[in-house]
């Protein structure tokens, strides 16, 4: 099964894995703050993810890692 991880305390909050995710995987925790200050992205459907890796190409700091 593909599992994505992400490495929330380097994750700005941009969203953009979000919204690329075809699964609806990602979400960015609202109740949550990183040590940067930033909602961090966080798999709420794990079971769905494909291992695309889209979410992980399209990260700018390329804080995501996808195994398939
Ligand atoms: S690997 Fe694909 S399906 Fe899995 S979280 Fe990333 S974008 Fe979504
Ligand atoms: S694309 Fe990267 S920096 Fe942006 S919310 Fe997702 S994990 Fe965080």
């Amino acid at each position: 099964m593909a599992k994505v991880t992400i490495n929330q305390d380097r994750c700005k909050g941009c969203g953009l894995c979000v919204s690329v995710c075809p699964k609806k995987v990602l979400a960015l925790d609202t109740g949550k703050l990183n040590r940067k200050g930033y909602n961090p992205a966080t798999p709420v459907n794990p079971d769905d993810c494909i291992g695309c890796a889209m979410c992980a190409t399209m990260c700018p700091d390329c804080v995501i890692t996808v195994e398939k």
